[in-house]
């Protein structure tokens, strides 16, 4: 059996008026991720890495920011479409972990809707899908609130 190993980071700023979405989840919070689709940065960072693994670029190539069509996108549904086109090409997920960084607020009770949808979107078992979150101490982007960042890696297996 083949393998492929994929890695995915993504970074979107946090500003108001603007809802916070991560891994499809809508959190309680005085601001949101910029970006033009809903700036779910769990969902791309594990799209990421999927398109990594596959060796098909990334998603900004796949669903362009310049394309009105992706405009307020749910990203949980660009997520489904990588996980076509990982079966298309003869690949599905066999795992994924993923990690946010963000100072504020709590990701932990988000975290099994959280994995539950990002499964769901694979269409893989939410057991192969984990979810961790860290604070940066306040240090950087992430610990001043000016920002979220997360990180993803996937291991496919030739179908
Ligand atoms: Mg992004």
């Amino acid at each position: 059996m083949a393998m492929r190993i994929g890695l995915g980071y993504d970074v979107h700023a946090l500003v108001e008026g603007r809802d916070l979405i991560i891994g499809g989840v809508k959190i309680p919070h005085e601001k949101g991720l910029l970006g033009h689709s809903d700036a779910d940065v769990l969902a791309h960072a594990l799209a990421d890495a999927i398109l990594g693994a596959l060796r098909e670029g990334d998603i900004g190539k796949l669903f362009p920011d310049t394309d009105p069509a992706y405009a307020g996108a749910d990203s949980l549904k660009l997520l489904a479409q990588v996980g076509e086109l990982c079966r298309a090409r003869g690949w599905r997920v066999a795992d994924a972990d993923c990690v946010i960084a963000a100072q504020r607020p709590k990701m932990s009770p988000h975290r099994d809707a959280m994995r539950t949808n990002l499964a769901a979107a694979l269409g893989i078992p939410v057991e192969n899908v984990g979810v961790k979150a860290t604070t940066t101490e306040w240090l950087g982007f992430e610990g001043r609130e000016e920002g979220i960042s997360a990180q993803a890696v996937v291991l496919l297996e030739s179908l």
